[in-house]
């Protein structure tokens, strides 16, 4: 593990390091098969018990049960938000969305083109630098669900606590923070995550679907985009990416050695916790972006007091072993991701040279 950097990617973003020596030393001969697992047919009895075991962890670890179907499908979160107003947003029908940054946006564009959609909250006006209190929210009573992003990976905001829909379905995007902390998983009616930043490699998307939501699937879809395809085929319609399935389940499996998400959460708030420290302890140099309620566990956020001064830490830090600190392209400034795959060690080791740069500066 020599010239291995401190990774703080956005995404694709660190796996474990035990992951892909694991992957590593299977590549080429996949439990005595004679071949890479790369090569095997997801027909294969091998495939199938990646896919079982991957299907169950989830399950274990969301504290969830038989009432709900776990996928994995490829296109990405981005195909996601197609995906859910096509199945679940009814002819005539509203769907209610709560714009919270850039890929909210996104997932509201999408669905405006599908059907109607009620903006149900948006902290546009303070440049999502917040979540809205759940009474701030306006829901309408007859929308055919809820949609909200759990975590903003780009502005750096995280819910903490999340609106209580009664009958309304509760949608969310949890690409950048899915399994990273203990929820009431089951109050979710529809989950959906790339795995790039918090389970796995890119190529595949977890989706968990409750089965009483199913129901309410519009009729008449193209078969591949109808969640009831893949969900009657177990994800096998067609040829699932078999590798990112793979390279999950080994995430998943890492995730149970550790002791499951309550251990996981305790590292996540540890790795959290020593980053904003510097920002509360020297906040007229390392500036937080976002409220204080309102901080990301996943994405820290923050500016330094010049453009000249982000660039300096940027550049420094990738000559000491710190790679990805950048803030994205849209908002500029420093970030700081800390999805599952960062050790606590790097967050340590991250603080204090940030620490240093600081008193060298
Ligand atoms: C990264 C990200 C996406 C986009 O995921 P793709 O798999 O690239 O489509 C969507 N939503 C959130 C919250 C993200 O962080």
């Amino acid at each position: 593990m020599q010239n291995r950097v401190f990774n703080f990617n956005p995404g694709p973003s660190a796996l474990p390091a035990a992951v892909l020596n694991q992957i590593q030393e299977e590549l080429l001969n996949y439990k005595s098969t004679g071949m890479s697992i790369l090569e095997t047919s997801h027909r294969s009895p091998e495939y199938e018990g990646i896919n079982d075991s991957a299907i169950a962890l989830c399950k274990e670890f969301m504290g969830i049960g038989d009432e709900f179907h776990v996928l994995f499908v490829g296109g990405g979160a981005s195909t996601q938000f197609d995906y859910i107003p096509l199945n679940f947003l009814p002819v005539g029908g509203t769907a209610a969305y709560v714009d919270t940054g850039t890929w909210a946006s996104k997932a509201v564009k999408e669905a405006e083109k599908i059907g109607n959609v009620h903006l149900a909250g948006s902290s546009k006006d303070l440049d999502y630098t917040y979540i809205l209190s759940t009474s701030e929210l306006d829901i309408p009573e007859d929308s055919a669900y809820l949609h909200i992003t759990s975590n903003n990976t780009i502005k750096g905001t995280q819910w903490h606590s999340f609106p209580d829909t009664e009958n309304i379905p509760l949608v969310c995007d949890m690409s950048s923070d899915i399994c990273s902390r203990n929820l009431n998983f089951s109050r979710f009616s529809l989950i959906y995550a790339g795995a790039q930043k918090n389970l796995g490699p890119s190529g595949v998307t977890v989706v968990i679907l409750r089965k009483d939501f199913l129901e309410k699937c519009n009729p008449d879809l193209p078969t591949m985009f109808d969640y009831r395809t893949h969900v009657n085929k177990k994800s096998l319609f067609n040829t699932p990416p078999v590798f990112a399935v793979y390279t999950l389940n080994l995430v998943l499996k890492w995730i149970k050695n550790l002791g499951g998400l309550g251990e996981l959460e305790k590292i996540t708030k540890a790795k959290k916790d020593i980053i904003y420290n510097l920002i509360d302890t020297y906040p007229d140099f390392f500036r937080g972006t976002v409220r204080e309620d309102s901080r990301s566990w996943m994405n820290v956020t923050l500016r330094l007091p010049s453009e000249e001064l982000e660039q300096k830490l940027v550049v420094k830090g990738k000559e000491s072993g710190f790679v990805g600190l950048k803030g994205h392209r849209s908002v500029g400034g420093i970030r700081v991701s800390l999805y599952n795959g960062v050790p606590l060690e790097a967050a340590e080791k991250v603080a204090e040279f940030m620490e240093d740069f600081k008193k060298a500066n």
